[in-house]
């Protein structure tokens, strides 16, 4: 922490603008050796929050125009003193100005330093800075709102809550067995049973959203599949909003995977369209098929197709067979036709059954709410605070594994010490959740996963 690090902080590539962030307590000089300000202003003499126009300047040769942009400590992003240069983008620029920033005291910074700095500094918890990464790499609205409302802090203000009262327990048992001559109120078993249960309640509440939140942020690997000609093409072209796979009313067109990711509600989903199931003594086609099968064996989700226009057939049976078990919406398709298929059938065997006519239709709700029922993200509260990674996922779920262990040890009659040093467990393992009392190892794996930037 007591060097002054330099990174570009804007995507590698040609842009409009670049940035390229300075943050140490030698930030200003480091950055008054290259900029130069056309009002003739001086870095070191600006406040916090104030701008100058200038130029970037190497070896007496003028690199760029650039805004420099002054943070002082401790309001910064890293609660260092901060210069942001803001120069045209471009990778020979951005890499120019930092060259020239490298070569006047700052060192490169490395993959996420800035945001550990401002964990380090108590600019942000563990689990804001990671959630950081997350808006970074938000594919969709939800996605975002979640990661921007942990940056917030509502997890660490929901750990907290739990943990307080945990704390409470633990400090009433202590000094119910430290301090007996005093008087202390005695331990209502009952009530200690039902602060502990309180905790448990919380933490599996907590730990329930965790899939959900993956789901919406990850997305889910969807495939379509589905005998051939009964609407699998044409399907995955509505859901995508444009002329994705070729449609045709030959069987067997579709013969490799095409693959695209859109948004079905709240879900995004990377959907592979495949080629239609069946027996085929075509060798391409064969291929297609075998690739189909092994894409439905690893997926996340699969549209079952059929053509409410025919009977089911023997395909059609086998295919439902073979997705027992799995997370499955069966898609009975082309509705404007006069209806042959056995409706009831697939019902029995699949749990969600939407009725579409995917080349006439232009509505996909029914599709929706299948798909969020299935993914448990249909009354998903991205401004709940959720757990966003493994790693918090492991430590709350540690977490309550303590507490259904106190609870255990409560009816079984054990000590108040016994019981005392579990709930102490619980504690620490949300301490550490949050960031608070956490090894330095598990700090640098956090910070290991960021880019150079941020
Ligand atoms: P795939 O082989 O399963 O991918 O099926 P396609 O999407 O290529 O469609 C096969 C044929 O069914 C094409 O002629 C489509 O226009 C037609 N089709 C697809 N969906 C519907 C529908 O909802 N109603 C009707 N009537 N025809 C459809």
């Amino acid at each position: 922490m007591d060097h002054t690090i330099a990174a570009i902080s804007t995507p590698n590539g040609a842009g409009g603008m670049g940035v390229i962030r300075i943050s140490g307590k030698d930030s200003l000089e480091v950055a008054e050796s290259v900029f130069r300000s056309v009002s003739g202003k001086k870095l070191k003499e600006m406040k916090g929050y104030t701008a100058a126009f200038g130029t970037i300047e190497d070896d007496g040769e003028v690199i760029d125009e650039a805004v420099a942009l002054v943070f002082r400590a401790p309001h910064s992003y890293t609660g260092e003193n901060v210069v942001e240069l803001s120069c045209h983008g471009g990778m020979y620029i951005t890499r120019r100005v930092l060259r020239a920033v490298l070569s006047h005291g700052a060192r490169p910074a490395e993959g996420g330093e800035f945001t550990k700095r401002a964990f380090l500094n108590g600019k942000l918890g563990l689990t804001e800075a990671e959630s950081v990464m997350d808006i970074i790499s938000a594919s969709g609205a939800q996605s975002a709102r979640a990661a921007l409302s942990t940056m917030e802090g509502s997890l660490r203000k929901r750990i907290d809550s739990v943990r307080e009262a945990l704390l409470e327990l633990a400090a009433h048992l202590a000094a119910w067995a430290d301090y007996p001559e005093d008087e202390i109120p005695e331990i209502d078993e009952n009530d200690l049973n039902q602060g502990l249960e309180k905790g448990i309640g919380e933490l599996k509440s907590l730990l329930s959203t965790y899939d959900a939140g993956k789901i919406i942020r990850e997305g889910v690997d969807t495939v379509i599949a589905g005998r051939p000609n009964v609407g699998k093409s044409t399907l995955m072209n509505l859901l995508a909003g444009c002329e994705r796979s070729i449609v045709t009313d030959v069987p067997g067109t579709t013969r490799d995977i095409i693959e695209e990711t859109v948004m079905l509600g709240n879900v995004p989903l990377r959907l592979s369209d495949t080629a239609g199931l069946r027996s085929t003594d075509d060798i391409v086609e064969s291929i297609g098929v075998k690739r189909a099968r092994e894409r439905l064996e690893s997926a996340g989700l699969v549209f079952a197709v059929f053509d409410a226009s025919s009977t089911l057939t023997h395909e059609d049976r086998e295919l439902i067979c073979s997705l027992e078990g799995a997370p499955v919406v069966a898609i009975i398709n082309k509705t404007d036709l006069p209806s042959e298929i056995d409706t009831e059938y697939i019902k029995s065997r699949i749990g969600h059954v939407v009725f579409i006519s995917a080349k006439n239709d232009k509505d996909t709700s029914e599709l929706r709410c299948a798909v969020e029922d299935i993914a448990g993200t249909a009354e998903f509260d991205p401004s709940l605070g959720i757990l966003a990674n493994e790693r918090q996922y492991g430590s709350a779920q540690d977490a309550l594994h303590s507490l259904e262990e106190a609870v255990s040890a409560l009816k079984a009659g054990m000590t108040f010490d016994a019981i005392t040093i579990l709930i102490e467990d619980a504690i620490n393992c949300l301490l550490e959740l949050t960031g608070e009392r956490v090894t330095e190892a598990v700090v640098d794996k956090v910070f290991s996963h960021f880019c150079v930037g941020k």
